[in-house]
């Protein structure tokens, strides 16, 4: 694999691709394959790439900033609260198994489980 795009090459038969007008995908005008942009220019699509992390932030902001980990269905024993961060640690060695951190994002009850 190449990693020096500096112009859109269609990769099916190396026509210059014409420039994106705003989606993702550009169709090469030759043997009309189409192309995912995003391929050659993982960072030129920052519409996209903004949209994205606003939304990211957003999440992370409604539910708590120290938040870690995966966002389960679980309810909370304290306030009810049905989605509960779960994360894993491995402590010590692979063999001893592992604890299961449940942290509520509404009022940050902290439960331990034993594996
Ligand atoms: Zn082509
Ligand atoms: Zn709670």
């Amino acid at each position: 694999m190449s990693n020096t795009f500096d112009q859109d090459f269609c990769p099916a038969c190396g026509t210059i691709l014409p420039l994106p007008d705003g989606s993702s995908i550009i169709q090469c005008l030759l043997c009309k394959k189409t192309q995912d942009i995003s391929v050659f220019h993982g960072t030129q699509s920052t519409v996209h790439v903004n949209f994205h992390n606003v939304e990211v932030d957003k999440k992370t902001l409604e539910n708590n900033e120290t938040i870690e980990g995966t966002l389960i269905q679980r309810k909370c024993p304290r306030c009810g609260h049905d989605e509960m961060s779960f994360t894993t640690r491995q402590l010590r060695s692979a063999d001893e198994g592992q604890t299961v951190f449940y942290l509520c994002p509404k009022c940050s009850f902290q439960e331990l489980e034993n594996s």
